[in-house]
């Protein structure tokens, strides 16, 4: 059994190890900061054995050179963004399975907050590591690729087991519900899990993880066919498409 742990990084980043203890392999999803990943390590006397990178941005990578010059750790990323990311040992893409000790782990596209990210998925323990595509309530903000990237990347996402417990990369459910609860003010589901966040956050614990079957109920940007959405922005007989670009553009806005 594979065993996770979840912590605080930077500002409001998440850090995340993934430890095998059968085969002793621990890979940290992404690198932001390099303290408090050796701290987690050495409380349990684990040896960082990979990387596992999700995009460019530096709040993802500052730590990757000094772990991978302390550690020597295999760093596997986003082929498409190996030119901006230093250290690559492993490229992947969309599509890619690797095993980690016995664990299969998959690749997916999660282009549009970045034009290369991507997620990682390992079917077996039902984890998904959504970087900065999928936030619980939220998405990402389209900086460098289109809306249409974004929705396929969100909509590929989407489509793995609702039982699929989600990870992001930062701590921004609060926010992000608030905007939520703007553009679909009277769903109940949506109404309890911000008020769950609000009691989390409140004594300091974090509100991930959270299974996909909860963010499809709640997250006005897996949610662009729904009725009441597309009621309260005017825009019924608008595409999916049409609908998830204007939540971004009002979130984008958006002042909580
Ligand atoms: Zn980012």
């Amino acid at each position: 059994m594979l065993e996770f742990l979840q912590f605080p990084c930077r500002t409001d980043n998440f850090g995340m190890l993934i430890h095998d203890p059968a085969s002793g392999l621990t890979a940290s999803v992404d690198a932001p900061e390099e303290a408090p990943i050796r701290a987690q390590l050495a409380a349990r006397g684990w040896r960082l054995t990979h990387l596992f990178i999700t995009h460019h941005h530096g709040d993802h990578v500052e730590a990757l050179a000094p772990l991978k010059a302390a550690t020597g750790c295999t760093v596997i990323g986003p082929a498409a963004e190996a030119d901006r990311i230093t250290g690559l040992d492993v490229h992947v893409k969309g599509g890619f399975r690797f095993l980690f000790g016995n664990h299969a782990v998959d690749v997916i596209d999660a282009a549009g907050h970045t034009l290369g990210q991507i997620a990682y998925h390992l079917p077996g323990a039902k984890r998904l590591f959504a970087a900065d595509c999928l936030f619980s309530l939220g998405c990402g903000r389209i900086i460098e690729g289109t809306p249409e990237m974004m929705f396929a990347s969100l909509e590929r996402l989407a489509s793995l087991s609702g039982e699929t417990l989600l990870h992001c990369g930062h701590e921004y459910t609060l926010a992000n519900g608030r905007f939520a609860l703007t553009v679909d003010p009277d769903n109940a589901a949506l109404q309890a899990r911000l008020a769950e966040a609000e009691r989390r956050v409140a004594t300091g614990a974090a509100t991930l993880p959270v299974t996909l079957a909860q963010e499809k109920a709640t997250n006005p940007f897996l949610r662009a066919g729904d009725p009441a959405i597309r009621a309260h922005l005017g825009m019924t007989d608008a595409d999916d498409l049409a609908v998830f670009t204007e939540l971004r553009r009002r979130k984008d806005k958006f002042k909580g």
